[in-house]
């Protein structure tokens, strides 16, 4: 199973949520929220775990290790495999300088979002622009790759049909 995307930033961030997604039947098997893993399901995970499991990372990697049963799994992009079993994450939020963030899903929103950085850019406001990046790289939309929303191309580009940007490719799955 291949899982390297080059083209889509999937690099597991300590500060961000996730659902844990198993990738052959799409069950839930949990969430990740700033390291913490808790079942979706009510596993019993003895009196003495405040969570079922957390995330490490360090020179060897980034691993899940789960607390009642001590099982590990390893995180590499955002796939998960634990037990033998294929699991991806899927972003739901992400935490910058304290603030949370829910991926944009509204194209409109997007399309305004991404009109504003440019100003934001043209006029060389740089506090601006960085404030709103977080919300466009998180966003379930991207910039078109056939025009790159560039103004001249985009009216007769077929990617996009016209609106400059796209949404993202899924996680997996697609072929
Ligand atoms: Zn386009």
């Amino acid at each position: 199973m291949q899982l390297v995307e080059p083209a889509s930033p999937g690099q597991y961030r300590g500060a961000s949520t996730y659902d844990v997604q198993q990738v052959d039947n799409g069950k839930l098997l949990g969430t990740i929220s700033r390291s913490i893993f808790n079942f979706d399901s009510d596993q019993p995970r003895g009196a003495s775990f405040p969570y079922d499991g957390k995330v490490y990372s360090d020179a060897d990697g980034v691993r899940l290790t789960l607390g009642l049963s001590r099982k590990i799994g390893r995180i590499s992009g955002l796939a998960l495999e634990l037990s033998g079993r294929q699991y991806r994450l899927i972003e739901t939020h992400r935490i910058v300088r304290g603030v949370d963030y829910k991926p944009l899903d509204d194209p409109d929103a997007y399309r305004a979002l991404v009109n504003a950085a440019q100003v934001a850019h043209e006029h060389r406001d740089l506090r601006t622009f960085e404030k709103m990046r977080p919300h466009i790289e998180s966003a379930a939309f991207c910039i078109c790759p056939g025009c790159l929303d560039c103004f001249a191309a985009q009216d007769d580009c077929p990617t996009c049909a016209g609106k400059g940007f796209v949404a993202k490719a899924a996680p997996a799955g697609s072929d």
